[in-house]
C-alpha cells in the first residue's frame, strides 16, 4: 500500500482534494482577478441584522447548549414566518429543525434518508456540493439534465425587461425514467444554482403527478435563493401542492436571507415524520449552533418584514436589488466588444451563465496548486475559465461540477458569473472584459508604437514588476496601512503591488495624500473591517481596501530601500532605474515592528 493510501477511506474517495471553491478563489487571489467565481455576497448583512448580532453576543445569559435542534426562539421565528408562504400552521417544535447553514441541512437530510444502494434523482444542473453528500451516504446520482436555452444575440439584452429571461426546461420523459424501485430522494432546487430557474406551480405538479407512483420517494427542496426571485412575486413551493406537504422537506439559509454566507444557519420545515429522521443526525454530529446567532436571526427574520429603503419589506428590497444587479451586469456586458461570449439572463438567483458550446478548448494556464500533478487535463469549462482569467482578470466557474458524472460534458459547455457583488466589483469585472490583457509577445510587437507614446519606460517598469512577482491589487485606489499606535494613513489614489512569496512587501506607486485622523475617526474606520481569510471588505460603494497590519511609520528617509531580499535583483534595478522609479522618492518608510523595512511609500515624481 501505497504511504499517502494508508488513511484512504472509500466514503470520501475522490473528494480529498481542494474544492472547486477553494480552487477559483484561489485563483482569483493569486491572479488579482476580480472574483465572480464562489456565489457569496461581497457587500455587509443589513444594520438590523449586525445590530441583533451585537445585542445577542452581549447577553451572556446565552453561551450554553440550546435546544439541540434548533433554539426555541429561533424555531417559533421560523414557523411564525413560513406559515404564510406553506399555508398551513408550522409545529415549531416538531416540524423544524436548525442546522449549521442550507449545505449542512442537506447534508443531514441525505444522510437521514439515503442508505447504501439508495438513488437520489437530481435535476442537472444542480448545486454541486449533493454529489459528495450522497456518495458518503453510499447512495447513486441519478442526473436528468435540463434543456438549456438557445443562447440569443447580446443586443437583445441591453435593456433587460420582464420578457428577457432564458428559461431552461425540464424533459419531463426523462425524469419519470429516472424513478427506479432504488429511487429515495428527489432533490430539487428552485430557484436553482446555478441556472436561476424557478420551477413553476405547472411544473411542480407534473412532478407531483410522477412522484404518486414512487411512494416511498421523499422530495428534498433547496430553496435557499428563496428571495433573490427576480420579477416572481411569490416563490411556488413543492410543499403547498396538493398531497406532497408529507414527502417534502424545505431547506432555507438564513446565510443567503441575510447576505451573510459565513454564520452557517440553516433550516429544514417539514412534516414530523420527515423532520424526526433528520434530528438524530444533526444532534449526534453538532448538537446546536450557537444562541446568541440563533436569537440574532430569529429577530432578524420578524424585523425583515418592517419597510426597507423605500419596499415593503427587506425580502422585497433583496428581490429588486438582486434583480438590479443582474440587470447591471447583463446590460452592461451586452455593449462589451471584446468579450464574446454570450450569457444568459436567469430568472432568479445569484448567476448568470455564459455558453462556451462554440469555443474550442485549449489552454496553457494550470490551476494554482495543480504545478506537480502528473497527467492533468481539464475540462473545457476549466479551460476557458484559465484563458478568460489569464485575458481579462476575472474569474468565474465551472458548470461541469454541477452534472452527474455521466453528464459533465453538458456541464462542460457553461461557465458561470456570480453577479451577487457590488455594483463596483461588478463595474471592475465589466471594465476589464473591456479591456483585455495582451500577451506578452504582442506587448513587444507594441513597444515600437508605444516608443512614440513615451510610454516603453513603464511598460517596462510594469513588466519587470509582474517578474518580481509583484502584482497589482485590483479594485485598491486607497490603502490604509494601521500601524500599531492605531493612528491610520491613508494613501488615495495609489496603485499597489504585492507580492504573493515575499511576505509584507508592497510597493505602492501614486500621489500620496497623508491623513493621521485623530484615535477617534482611527477606530470608526477600523471597525468597518471584517477579516475574511485575507480577503478585506469594506461597507458601502468605497473600493476594496487592504490593510497592512503591524508596521511603524517612519519619517521621511531618502535613502529608504523596498526590502529586496528573495527578489530577483536585476528586475528591482528595472523598477527603479528605468521607469519614472528613478525619479522616486521614498517618503515614508514602513518597519515591521521587530525593525524590518517591509515597504517603502514611493512618490513618483520628475524633480
Ligand atoms: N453556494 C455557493 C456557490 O454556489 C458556494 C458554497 C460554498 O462555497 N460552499 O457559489
Amino acid at each position: 500500500m501505497k504511504e499517502d493510501q494508508k488513511f484512504e477511506s472509500d466514503i470520501v474517495q475522490g473528494y480529498t482534494k481542494p474544492t472547486i471553491w477553494c480552487k477559483f478563489t484561489e485563483l482569483a487571489e493569486k491572479t488579482n482577478s476580480v472574483n465572480l467565481g464562489q456565489g457569496m455576497p461581497d457587500w455587509q448583512p443589513p444594520k438590523f441584522f449586525m445590530d441583533n448580532m451585537q445585542k445577542q453576543f452581549s447577553n451572556t445569559a446565552f453561551y450554553q447548549y440550546t435546544r439541540n435542534v434548533g433554539s426555541i426562539k429561533l424555531c417559533e421565528a421560523v414557523s411564525r414566518n413560513y406559515e404564510k408562504y406553506f399555508k398551513r400552521k408550522i409545529d415549531p417544535m416538531t416540524e423544524v429543525v436548525i442546522g449549521a447553514g442550507g449545505v449542512n441541512v442537506l447534508y443531514i437530510a441525505m444522510m437521514a434518508l439515503v442508505k447504501r444502494g439508495d438513488e437520489v434523482v437530481m435535476i442537472e444542473p444542480f448545486y454541486h456540493d449533493c454529489c459528495p453528500q450522497i456518495q458518503f451516504c453510499g447512495g447513486k446520482v441519478v442526473g436528468v439534465p435540463m434543456i438549456p436555452p438557445k443562447s440569443r444575440p447580446k443586443s437583445e439584452f441591453e435593456k433587460i425587461t420582464k420578457d428577457v429571461k432564458d428559461v431552461w426546461t425540464i424533459d419531463f420523459e426523462s425524469l419519470e425514467k429516472a424513478f427506479t424501485k432504488k429511487t429515495k430522494v428527489l432533490y430539487l432546487n428552485t430557484p436553482n444554482n446555478p441556472t436561476g430557474k424557478i420551477l413553476t406551480y405547472e411544473e411542480l405538479h407534473k412532478i407531483a403527478k410522477i412522484l404518486e407512483k414512487f411512494p416511498r420517494v421523499v422530495v428534498l427542496v433547496d430553496e435557499v435563493y428563496e428571495y433573490q426571485i427576480g420579477d416572481c412575486q411569490e416563490l411556488p413551493r413543492m410543499s403547498t401542492v396538493k398531497g406532497m406537504w408529507e414527502k417534502c422537506i424545505s431547506v432555507m439559509s438564513a446565510g443567503k436571507i441575510f447576505n451573510a454566507t459565513g454564520i452557517r444557519i440553516g433550516w429544514a420545515i417539514g412534516p414530523n415524520s420527515l423532520i424526526r429522521q433528520l434530528n438524530p443526525v444533526f444532534q449526534y454530529s453538532s448538537y446546536c449552533i450557537a444562541e446568541p446567532m440563533q436569537n440574532a436571526v430569529a429577530e432578524s427574520l420578524d424585523m425583515a418584514n418592517e419597510s426597507c429603503e423605500g419596499f415593503e419589506s427587506y425580502y422585497k428590497w433583496t428581490a429588486n436589488h438582486y434583480k438590479s444587479l443582474r440587470n447591471h451586469f447583463l446590460e452592461n456586458m451586452a455593449k462589451v466588444k471584446t468579450f464574446d461570449i454570450n450569457l444568459l439572463c436567469p430568472e432568479s438567483g445569484f448567476f448568470t451563465l455564459g455558453d462556451i458550446s462554440k469555443l474550442k478548448s485549449e489552454s496553457k494556464y494550470i490551476l494554482p496548486g495543480d504545478e506537480n500533478e502528473k497527467n492533468l487535463s481539464y475540462p473545457k469549462d476549466y479551460k476557458i475559465l484559465l484563458n478568460i482569467c489569464n485575458q481579462y482578470k476575472v474569474v468565474g466557474m465551472p458548470c461541469s461540477p454541477f452534472y452527474s458524472k455521466e453528464h459533465k460534458n453538458i456541464g462542460e459547455n457553461f461557465i458561470r458569473f456570480a453577479f451577487s457583488k457590488q455594483t463596483s466589483t461588478l463595474d471592475k469585472a465589466i471594465h476589464n472584459f473591456s479591456n483585455p490583457v495582451k500577451d506578452e509577445e504582442e506587448e513587444e510587437d507594441d513597444d515600437d508604437d508605444d516608443d512614440k507614446k513615451g510610454n516603453k519606460s513603464e511598460k517596462k517598469v510594469r513588466k519587470a514588476l509582474g517578474k518580481l512577482g509583484m502584482t497589482k491589487i485590483n479594485g485598491v485606489n486607497r490603502v490604509t496601512v494601521k500601524p500599531k499606535d492605531n493612528n491610520i494613513l491613508i494613501i488615495k489614489d495609489a496603485e499597489v503591488f504585492s507580492s504573493k512569496d515575499v511576505e509584507n512587501t508592497f510597493i505602492i506607486f501614486g500621489e500620496l495624500t497623508f491623513d493621521e485622523p485623530d484615535k477617534k475617526a482611527a477606530k470608526e474606520e477600523l471597525q468597518k473591517f471584517t477579516k475574511e481569510g485575507e480577503t478585506l471588505q469594506k461597507q458601502g460603494e468605497t473600493k476594496t481596501e487592504k490593510p497592512i497590519e503591524n508596521v511603524v511609520i517612519e519619517e521621511e528617509d531618502p535613502n529608504a530601500e523596498v526590502n529586496t531580499d528573495g527578489l530577483d535583483q536585476s528586475a528591482i534595478d528595472t523598477v527603479m532605474e528605468e521607469g519614472n522609479c528613478s525619479k522616486a522618492k521614498a517618503v515614508k518608510i514602513l518597519r515591521s515592528t521587530d525593525g524590518d523595512v517591509v515597504a517603502a511609500l514611493l512618490k513618483l515624481t520628475d524633480n
